[in-house]
């Protein structure tokens, strides 16, 4: 076993996604810590050239051929298992994204490595990577070793600081030809979602309001509140899922990924799904009834309190 911290890098459109140098930040760490190198390994047709994106890798494995032009989990799963057996890294890092928990389940079977999966910490110690998992939406943590050691962790965006994982550079870059491919899942489209009437990922303000809203009549009241503000209203997927706002507003694992510099949790109880599309926001405010939701470990100032009297006594002390 080496001590190296493998990163499975995501790309999209020609770009590296910014959970892998949130990923490969900590790995710099943790391999510094285990002894060996963070190795990024990027998988596709023709990508090389995105080596350069990764300059915070100690070095960079391109596995490129044919047949991993698009996203497909069973050609990543071939391409992937013989070259993480070989080379044995002490772990491999994955994005907790559709196609991160695809791969790394995946591995893990095939493998038969231990994966930790929803992971929003990850140290090493004497004894070995220590994983901190967020189960049950968010109401558990759960503190994880390996037996043996080595294992693959899937971890929630904005678990990690992008910053320290995002450089350009020139890093070492070994390319191999995937020794084995899989076409039994074929890669057909990419769906986007549509251009809404806001493009939540470009607001500075998000008034985001969940189930606890109560009732659609009362979504006048965040409006009036984002109005003041100057920001636009987002949402929890069940607001979306009732009609209640527009896809296009939802923001989490399946909705949209938002960095504003303010986001206020209105009546949202802090999900994984949810917290994965909003915890990079610069300053989070939570109101929730509950003490004890998830969304106040994430926030940098909360009130426990019922919405429906903060929201109107808010948008009234701004000039509303
Ligand atoms: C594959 C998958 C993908 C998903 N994708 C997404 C996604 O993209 N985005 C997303 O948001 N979810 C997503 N989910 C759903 C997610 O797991 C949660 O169910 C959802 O985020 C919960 O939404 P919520 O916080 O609005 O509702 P709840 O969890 O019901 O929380 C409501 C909160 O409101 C509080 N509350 C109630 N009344 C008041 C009041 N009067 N004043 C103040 N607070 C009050 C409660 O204490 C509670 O904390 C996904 C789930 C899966 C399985």
């Amino acid at each position: 076993m080496s001590g190296d911290v493998f990163v499975i890098a995501e790309h999209r459109d020609g770009a590296i996604i910014d959970t892998t140098y949130e990923l490969l930040g900590r790995a710099k760490a943790l391999a510094g810590a285990s002894g060996g190198e963070a190795v990024a390994v990027l998988l596709g047709s023709a990508v090389a050239g995105l080596a350069g994106s990764l300059g915070a890798a100690a070095r960079v494995i391109v596995v490129d051929g044919p047949g991993l032009a698009s996203f497909s989990p069973s050609a990543y799963q071939a391409a992937l298992v013989p070259l993480v057996r070989e080379r044995q890294p002490a772990l491999v890092l994955v994005a907790n994204s559709g196609s991160g928990m695809d791969v790394a389940a995946g591995l893990s079977a095939a493998l038969d490595l231990p994966l930790a999966a929803y992971a929003i910490d990850l140290t090493v110690d004497a004894n070995g990577p220590l994983v901190t998992c967020q189960l049950y939406a968010g109401k558990i943590l759960a503190k994880v070793r390996f037996t043996g050691g080595r294992g693959i962790v899937t971890v929630v965006a904005g678990s990690f600081p992008a910053d320290a994982g995002a450089a350009g550079g020139s890093p070492p870059v070994e390319t191999v030809v995937p020794a084995a491919t899989d076409e039994r899942i074929r890669f057909v489209d990419l769906l986007r979602p549509e251009a809404g009437d806001v493009d939540i990922t470009r607001e500075t303000v998000l008034v985001s309001v969940g189930r606890g809203i109560g009732e659609q009549e009362n979504l006048e009241l965040v409006e009036a509140l984002a109005a003041v503000l100057g920001g636009a209203v987002s949402s929890s997927r069940p607001i979306a899922d009732a009609g209640w706002l527009p896809r296009t507003r939802q923001v989490g694992k399946s909705g949209l990924k938002v960095k504003p510099k303010v986001y206020l949790a209105l009546g949202i109880s802090g999900a994984p799904e949810h917290l994965e599309g909003m915890r990079s926001a610069e300053l989070i405010i939570a109101i929730n009834s509950d003490a004890r939701a998830p969304i106040f470990s994430v926030a940098h100032f909360g009130a426990v309190a019922d919405l429906l009297d903060v929201v109107p006594a808010l948008t009234a002390r701004l000039g509303g």
